[in-house]
């Protein structure tokens, strides 16, 4: 607190990250990065990049980026929104698009962004608790609301929704804007991108983070009909012209461009995950059933803080959140094989000498 703060400075409540700690050796299963470095190709894009063009101000609307992840996702270049990072996208969709008179709804176990950005801007919310199952239930999201925000699959669980479900849920709120975060989609749910051409309520926000292993380059985005993007559009040119410099703006393009890299990363993570859910259960865990790379997990005994803590005594790092319902859990990112493997080394460990 200073005397030289505006007011909102202290009524916020700044998200936390997870760890990045600068500590040779960790076996980092706490961020829900990728565990492999992205696509040659994209490392030689940025490459090519740096050179004396760096001088020059990026293009403000990221045209060739736009264009091309247009043509993957089969809708128009006006139809996409590009920023820096989804959490960014995100906040403009917080201040533009879920701010009004009725709540917005999200789930009470979710996106811990979600009350950060809802306070940043003020947004009324009311939060709709997840069932026994830690499952989303769509008949909880039909009461009065201004908007509707979910990720799918969600975080922390990694439960998705099919897709038949989000097109009820946007549906039946035609009058409301419905924003389905998927952050995680690629890694075995199903993407709601095609229901944008039927439905001008629905946005849908991706990122390069996780799936295409660049989240060190800040770059994610949304798609929506026109109206949707204008108002994001208007508000970013109210606050930075240039979200993504011109290094970012070339790697996007080249991430989407080297097919092969992305669809035998996915596929190397979907089996690592399914493996080590495997040996996990073998270890008597409960795991919840997750489309997402990572997973949450409990063991019956222990407290999500206590094996966390026995796990980093053995240069493993895993999250955990000290939360209602959920503070037994881990949320354990899924890693290359050896990562994987060291896990499994040090929780035995940590089981023998309990
Ligand atoms: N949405 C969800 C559900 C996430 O877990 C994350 C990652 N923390 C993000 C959005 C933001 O990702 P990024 O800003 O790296 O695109």
């Amino acid at each position: 607190m200073s005397k030289f703060w505006s007011p909102i400075v202290a009524s916020l409540h700044p998200y936390v990250a997870g760890e990045q700690p600068a500590i040779a050796n960790l076996v980092k299963l706490n961020t829900n990065e990728n565990p492999w470095g992205p696509s040659l190709r994209v490392v030689e894009a940025i490459k090519d990049a740096a050179t004396d063009d760096l001088r020059l101000y990026p293009d403000p609307s990221a045209k060739k980026l736009r264009e091309t992840i247009a043509a993957y996702h089969g809708v128009s270049p006006d139809e996409v929104f590009v920023g820096n990072g989804s959490d960014e996208v995100l906040a403009f969709i917080f201040a533009g698009l879920l701010k009004h008179e009725k709540p917005l709804l999200y789930p009470d176990i979710t996106y811990s962004f979600y009350p950060t950005y809802s306070r940043f801007f003020d947004v009324k919310t009311t939060t709709v608790p997840l069932d026994d199952n830690f499952q989303i239930r769509l008949e909880d999201y039909e009461g009065e609301c201004g908007a509707i925000i979910l990720p799918n699959p969600n975080a922390p669980t990694g439960i998705g929704l099919p897709l038949a479900d989000i097109k009820k849920l946007v549906s039946s709120h035609a009058d409301q804007v419905v924003a389905i975060d998927e952050a995680y989609i690629d890694f075995g749910g199903e993407t709601a991108v095609p229901l944008v051409r039927d439905h001008d309520n629905l946005i849908v926000i991706r990122t390069f983070s996780k799936s295409r292993s660049l989240a060190g380059m800040r770059v994610g985005y949304a798609i929506a009909q026109r109206p949707l993007i204008d108002a994001l559009e208007r508000l970013k040119d109210s606050f930075n012209s240039y979200p993504l410099d011109r290094l970012a703006q070339v790697a996007a393009v080249a991430s989407i461009e080297d097919v092969v890299w992305f669809m035998d990363h996915r596929q190397k993570l979907i089996d690592n995950r399914q493996r080590l859910e495997q040996a996990l259960r073998e270890r008597g865990f409960d795991i919840l059933p997750s489309q997402a790379n990572f997973i949450f997990a409990r063991k019956s005994g222990w407290t999500g803080k206590d094996l966390s803590l026995a796990l980093r005594e053995r240069a493993i790092l895993v999250r955990h959140f000290d939360k209602p319902r959920i503070s037994d859990f881990l949320r354990i990112s899924i890693g290359t094989e050896e990562q994987c493997q060291a896990l499994i080394t040090a929780l035995d460990q940590v089981f023998a000498s309990a």
